[in-house]
């Protein structure tokens, strides 16, 4: 039966409806037990989140069913497929957390799928139709009304035969002429209409070169690369709900009607990933990076795998935001915060902290010895004591936050204003004694005194203090350039606005801080550490960054002060 185990039952809630499919299926014995999935990307761009909700479903059942999942690559339109998108999508895969078991390419069927179209051609099946695509859709009726066969739709098999060859040999010219499943023009499902299942394209393939120049559409193709391999639960998204019974028409034609129940890819819809302030369609994710919009498919505002990636985000946190979200059968609009939420989540629990000044400015601890530095403890991770510790040094001359000074500070102000006394974090508590300001008014230094009795670990340490700061020895801390990201696009749903998604893009969404100081400690981390300045939030180094010119993103904020700002 399932490979489910007791710890499994009980981590687990509940199974989504897809697991109760494939319980079910194993329950009845389909398929032999067995269980093959496959993630179908097609190599036209950079995999994004959306993606992830589809492969963590596709290598989850596998992987949960003691099954399979492979990776095929859907290169089937030459137009827009490169290898260089193949390389990206394994490398996002196995980011991830997943390894397929074997990788197949849907242009490795081309011969296979183009034997099947001429046996249904010669079946009287399929037709080739030579007239415009608008003329095509003007016959196509609506829900509710029925189509217009085509003229062509009765011309003899022998024709058919002859100009489908046309079609691949370069005599046909592109957009001349497509070959049609003959089905029903009076079909309630418009995609029964005499669908398109071939077409000319005149361009290299990246894999087969100029070998064919006839090829077939994603109707002609999912299904019958789904049987070949041996898919046997082939989960795709809503959207091909309307496809599924071409899908199953065209797996039983190629069964020749027999044994229709035994060995048929089952076809599985689940909703959609679509997230706040971002958009998925590959389309304006290529725009975006074609035009300049943003720096690459890898820009840390991107809502690809490479572009979180490099923001700092953790697989895991992805995988649990997917978990959060959920596999229904209706689409929804998911939350960015959520996203956020499961990021700040999984790194409080990995993240190695240490300190950082975004906006500094100098406070002088006036009594405490010229010349002298301290060293002091720092702990890596307060939720993994196992990470041990480090050295931060304490001197004379500190960078602190410019927000962490206020001359008049209100009532609340629990952090540096005159009288007032804080804690440096690991090291004293000081009290605010004024401060110096240039002649358009800006602070330039701010004044305090230490308490040498109330070091971290001393008696003298336990005063109350209510507010904590941190800081960084002027002498003993490095530049860095800090870039801060935020929402990509300005509007909750840009799908669904009217302007062209170019307009709604968010002018704020990158802000370059050029003047920030970091613990040399962080000068020893890597890009995709995962880091927390304290204080301010979870942070990863920039494959930018050189060690005379340290780079560091901010992957997201400590809280979530989004709505706050915005409002
Ligand atoms: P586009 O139409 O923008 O090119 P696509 O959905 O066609 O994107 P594919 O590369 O064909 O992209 O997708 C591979 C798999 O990932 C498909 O099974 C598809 O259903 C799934 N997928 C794509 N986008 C999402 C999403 N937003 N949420 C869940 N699954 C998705
Ligand atoms: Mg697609």
């Amino acid at each position: 039966m399932t490979a489910t185990n007791s710890s499994e039952v009980t981590e687990k809630k509940s199974l989504n409806f897809v697991e109760e499919i494939v319980e079910t299926d194993l329950k009845e014995g389909k398929n032999g037990g067995r269980i093959q999935t496959r993630f179908p990307p097609e190599p036209n761009g950079y995999l994004h989140i959306g993606h992830a909700k589809a492969i963590c479903m596709d290598f989850g059942i596998a992987q949960r069913y003691g099954g399979v999942c492979n990776l095929r690559l859907d290169d089937t339109n030459p137009v827009k497929e490169d290898t260089e998108y193949v390389e990206a999508i394994k490398e996002d895969i196995q980011w991830l957390g997943f390894q397929w078991g074997e990788i197949y390419h849907a242009s490795d069927y081309f011969q296979q799928l183009w034997d099947f179209a001429v046996r249904l051609i010669k079946e009287g099946k399929a037709y080739i139709d030579e007239q415009t695509s608008e003329e095509i859709a003007a016959q196509k009726g609506t829900p509710t009304q029925a189509g217009t066969n085509s003229p062509y739709r009765d011309r003899p098999i022998e024709e058919n035969l002859e100009l489908f060859n046309k079609m691949n040999s370069g005599e046909a010219a592109e957009g001349s002429m497509v070959l049609r499943a003959k089905l029903d023009m009076a079909n309630p499902n418009m995609h029964f209409r005499d669908p398109i299942i071939y077409r000319i394209i005149n361009k290299e393939h990246h894999r087969t070169g100029s070998k064919w120049k006839a090829y077939p559409m994603y109707d002609f193709a999912h299904g019958q690369s789904d049987f070949f391999e041996g898919v046997t639960h082939s989960i795709c998204t809503l959207e091909f709900v309307p496809h599924r019974p071409l899908y199953d028409y065209f797996v039983d034609e190629l069964k020749e009607g027999k044994d229709l129940a035994d060995n048929r890819p089952r076809q599985i819809e689940f909703n959609r990933l679509n997230l706040t302030y971002t958009v998925m369609s590959k389309r304006k994710l290529l725009a975006l990076v074609k035009e300049g919009l943003v720096n690459g498919w890898d820009d840390p505002r991107m809502p690809t795998l490479c572009g979180y990636r490099r923001r700092g985000y953790s697989p895991e946190s992805i995988r649990r935001f997917i978990d959060m979200i959920g596999y229904t059968k209706f689409d929804a609009l998911n939350d960015f915060a959520m996203l956020e939420a499961a990021v700040r989540e999984d790194l409080n629990a990995r993240a190695i902290r240490m300190s950082a000044v975004l906006r500094p400015v100098k406070l002088i601890v006036t009594n405490y010895p010229e010349g002298q530095v301290e060293e002091m403890e720092a702990i890596n991770n307060p939720e993994n004591p196992a990470e041990g510790t480090h050295v931060i040094e304490f001197s004379r001359e500190l960078w602190i936050e410019q927000e962490d000074f206020m001359e008049d500070a209100p009532k609340k102000y629990f952090r540096l204003t005159p009288g007032n006394e804080v804690r440096l974090k690991n090291a004293y508590i000081v009290k605010c004694t004024g401060c110096k300001k240039d002649e358009n008014g800006q602070v330039t230094e701010v004044y305090c005194e230490y308490d040498p009795d109330s070091k971290s670990g001393m008696p003298g340490a336990d005063r109350r203090v209510k507010g904590t700061l941190h800081w960084l020895s002027c002498a003993h801390c490095l530049p860095a350039e800090v870039r801060l990201y935020d929402r990509l696009f300005c509007v909750e749903n840009p799908s669904a606005d009217e302007r062209d998604f170019r307009e709604l893009l968010n002018p704020d969404s990158l802000k370059v801080l050029s003047n920030c100081f970091v613990e040399k400690f962080a000068a020893t981390r890597k890009p995709l550490d995962y880091l927390q300045f304290q204080r301010i939030g979870y942070f990863t180094m920039d494959k930018d960054s050189r060690a005379d010119h340290l780079v560091f993103n901010r992957t997201v904020g400590l809280k979530d002060t989004w709505k706050k700002i915005n409002k």
